[in-house]
């Protein structure tokens, strides 16, 4: 009896230990086998009317990385970060200190190729674009967040998404997610600014507060969505340090992409021989963000 219950004392231990794993596991996590590159970018969020913001920093990190990671934390927010391979290589402590305090790392290419013609004539170099990046993200984060992908300057074909769901590693991947908000300057008849893009703002040389300003009244109006920021210059820190108290004072939520639940009809299909779901024709139905 004594040698019996011995016996079976490591597959006890075996089972309990393989319980705290799935216990442990997010459920947010990608499956690798169930998550899909889109034909087109991904453009319904459904964050917005919600009072909820995804936060989105792109073509890092930076030198101005940490100093942004010090804000997001000040203020209690969990960001992403599409980061460029030939950046995130040179800045590997960011990415663990960002994957260490619950920042989603994301994909956006190796060195900011536009995946134009050219791309989709050599898929060996359209692979090589993603699992660059791939190979510097996964180091950080493993499995405790799921995969996304943004095309630099939203630039995308249909054909690519083929070539890289036939990766057996590169799959995972959940893209190309676009934004809603910060994705270009513009002025209402008076000459006010309405829509600011970051990188726009500081061409034309304009303060933290002007530009923050223009993305303030896109938040306003459209009440939620993805924001798209750049973690590549030292005005853009300066204007996330100055707008997120108030827009926590406004009562918005900030939320990763991990926590967007319209990205989640990307990752699982509904049935086996159900395609999964077309990014240019979403259901309003599973829009909606926790
Ligand atoms: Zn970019």
């Amino acid at each position: 009896m004594r040698s019996k219950i011995l016996a079976s004392a490591p597959a006890a231990v075996a089972v309990l230990v393989l319980a705290m794993v799935f216990l442990a596991v997010p459920t947010t996590r990608v499956e690798n086998a169930n998550a899909y590159f889109q034909p087109t970018n991904i453009r319904a969020s459904g964050l917005i009317g919600t009072k909820t913001l995804a936060l989105t920093f792109d073509d890092g990190p930076s030198t101005f990385t940490a100093e942004l990671l010090d804000v997001l934390a000040e203020n209690n927010v969990k960001a992403t970060f599409f980061v460029l391979g030939t950046r995130a290589r040179n800045h590997s402590a960011l990415l663990a200190r960002m994957a260490r305090e619950g920042h989603v790392i994301a994909n956006h290419s190796y060195n900011h190729a536009q995946l134009g013609r050219r791309y989709a004539a050599s898929p060996e170099l359209l692979t090589e674009q993603i699992a660059g990046t791939d190979a510097l993200i996964t180091v950080h984060a493993g499995n405790n967040q799921g995969y996304y992908f943004r095309a630099p300057y939203g630039v995308w074909r249909r054909v690519h998404a083929d070539v890289l769901n036939a990766d057996p590693v590169l799959k995972k991947y959940v893209g190309p997610v676009y934004w809603d908000i910060g994705g270009e300057t513009a002025f209402d008849d008076e000459g006010q600014v309405r829509a600011s893009a970051d990188w726009d703002c500081w061409s034309r040389d304009w303060t933290p507060d002007e530009c923050g300003l223009g993305y303030m009244r896109e938040i306003a109006r459209k009440r939620g969505g993805i924001v798209l920021m750049h973690d590549i210059r030292e005005r853009t820190v300066r204007m996330v340090r100055n707008v997120l108290p108030v827009l926590r004072a406004e009562g918005y939520k900030f939320v990763t992409l991990d926590e967007v639940r319209s990205l989640d009809q990307f990752k699982t299909p509904s049935g086996e021989d159900v395609p999964v779901a077309d990014a240019g024709t979403p259901s309003s139905n599973v829009l909606m963000a926790r």
